[in-house]
């Protein structure tokens, strides 16, 4: 199953901004992403097509699944602290909508693991 609900895709873009910005600043790189964050991408990619929940996927912060290896996670989590405010002032718009994502709730089913 594929995950290009236009929700997701939506999520993919706003992380991709926040790595970017991230990107930027914290390794001077002059056009975003450098292979690192580069393939940071990819790998979340790569999960978020994987997400059991679909389109009813909750935000990463709010999923009860967190399939996240815990050093993608860890880099993700500082990422976000990092690029969210400044998101508010270069994609409101999508600052806005990542919001109103974290206040839905995951879904009351969950999948088992494995
Ligand atoms: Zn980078």
């Amino acid at each position: 199953m594929s995950a290009s609900s236009p929700r997701l895709e939506r999520e993919f873009e706003t992380l991709t901004v926040m790595v970017e910005l991230h990107c930027l600043s914290a390794h001077g790189t002059a056009a975003p992403p450098c292979p690192d964050c580069r393939s940071l991408l990819d790998y979340a990619r790569a999960r978020l097509d994987r997400c059991p929940f679909g389109a009813d996927k909750p935000t990463c912060a709010k999923c009860p699944i967190h399939c996240y290896r815990p050093a993608e996670r860890e880099l993700v989590r500082r990422i976000m602290r990092f690029s969210g405010p400044r998101m508010l002032w270069r994609h409101p718009l999508l600052a806005l909508l990542h919001v109103l994502d974290g206040l839905r709730e995951p879904p009351k089913k969950r999948p088992k693991p494995g």
